[in-house]
């Protein structure tokens, strides 16, 4: 596969790409004045809108459909900003190519249906249109790569992926949460492909726009979509998460980017690169721990009211044997993943004898 880097498909760009605009195409004086504004701030390139909205329910509002269509073509014209649309049928891209839409993107839930994406794919053979594919809602980097292929495989040469967080059933401080390990991973597979940044569909809430985009120049993503509209709070979808054109400018003044020096890297900032990305993976395994030490004090409550010892050796073995398992398949040396169990099975078993300890004293004072 081969995706052409972003700066070929965008004159002059310097980086971060930046994506806005709203959610939504709602009125064509909206989208005017959003584009309008947006045009003021240099980073901004491309004018996003959505036209067909998928929604989790039926009865909310589904989007303008063809009518918004030329109110982009508008703004294109007044601002000169490329523009882009979400497509999610062949009918979609037959409509979005016919009111001359620059840059389609695949949204997340149909980036999850193979089915979907081929319709696409065939329906862009010959046409040579930028796409953004954004991640599948669950985590599942083979189904996204998948979907890039399918693209790719219409012959289009300007593919971009977007990271917008994954849905989880757990409610956690973000509406999607990120998984930075995921959009590194698909980069390593996928060689050279451009990899977006959604803050916005990630964080769910305006005050966590700042924050999400900075991770992402981090970890040396290439652009980021932020929506923007001209009064969020009106705003018929995704209110929640809009910023307005004026904090998306303060937003992106805030960045601190590094990868300002980049057209002349050296050594010195690749290894800077990948030790954030090493950073960023450590947290990661940190958090995990702890949702896992979570869990260890649970089993230790249970056990605990069961009358059972902490240290159950036929389980312990049978649970290392299958780390080991997974180690080998991972090509991961197995000495080192049984050190690193042997520790953390250790700290559980601490874990949960001081859990033990606690409800037998109690139980002892009653
Ligand atoms: C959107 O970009 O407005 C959208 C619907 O995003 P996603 O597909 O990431 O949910
Ligand atoms: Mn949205």
């Amino acid at each position: 596969m081969e995706f052409l880097p972003l700066s070929k498909w965008i004159p002059n760009l310097k980086k971060p790409l930046v994506i806005a605009g709203p959610c939504s195409a709602e009125s064509e004086e909206q989208v005017l004045q959003t584009a309008l504004e947006l045009k003021q701030i240099e980073d901004v390139r491309i004018f996003r809108a959505g036209i067909w909205k998928p929604r989790t329910r039926p009865g909310t509002f589904e989007g303008m459909g063809e009518k918004a269509l030329p109110w982009l073509q508008l703004a294109k014209k007044e601002t000169g900003l490329l523009t882009s649309v979400e497509v999610a049928t062949a009918h979609h891209v037959e409509l979005a190519l016919k009111y001359d839409v620059d840059i389609f993107w695949i949204g997340a839930r149909t980036s999850a249906n193979p089915f979907a994406v081929q319709e696409i794919a065939d329906s862009l053979k010959g046409t040579n249109v930028p796409v953004m594919v954004k991640n599948p809602i669950n985590a599942d980097l083979s189904l996204w790569a998948g979907a890039i292929e399918r693209i790719s495989g219409a012959g289009i040469k300007k593919i971009a992926a977007i990271h917008r967080g994954f849905s989880t059933y757990e409610q956690t401080r973000y509406r999607n949460r990120p998984i930075w390990r995921i959009p590194i991973a698909l980069k390593d597979r996928l060689k050279d492909i451009p990899m977006i940044c959604d803050p916005s569909h990630i964080g769910g809430a305006r005050s966590l726009i700042a924050e999400i985009s900075q991770k992402a120049m981090d970890i040396d993503m290439d652009g980021l979509m932020i929506e923007t509209h001209i009064n969020p709070s009106i705003a018929m979808s995704d209110a929640k998460q809009q910023v307005t054109p004026a904090s998306l400018y303060k937003i992106l003044k805030g960045l601190n980017l590094r990868s300002e020096y980049s057209s002349n890297r050296g050594f010195e900032e690749e290894i800077d690169r990948l030790r954030s990305q090493i950073d960023n993976v450590d947290k990661e395994i940190l958090e995990f721990l702890k949702i896992r030490m979570g869990i260890v004090e649970k089993i230790g409550e249970a056990k605990s009211k069961n009358d059972v010892t902490p240290l159950q050796i036929n389980r312990m073995n049978e649970m290392m044997q299958k780390r080991l398992d997974i180690a080998v398949k991972l090509e991961l040396p197995e000495v080192y993943v049984k050190e690193l169990y042997d520790i953390i099975h250790a700290e559980s078993v601490k874990k949960q004898t001081a859990i033990m300890n606690t409800f037998t004293s109690s139980e002892v004072k009653e």
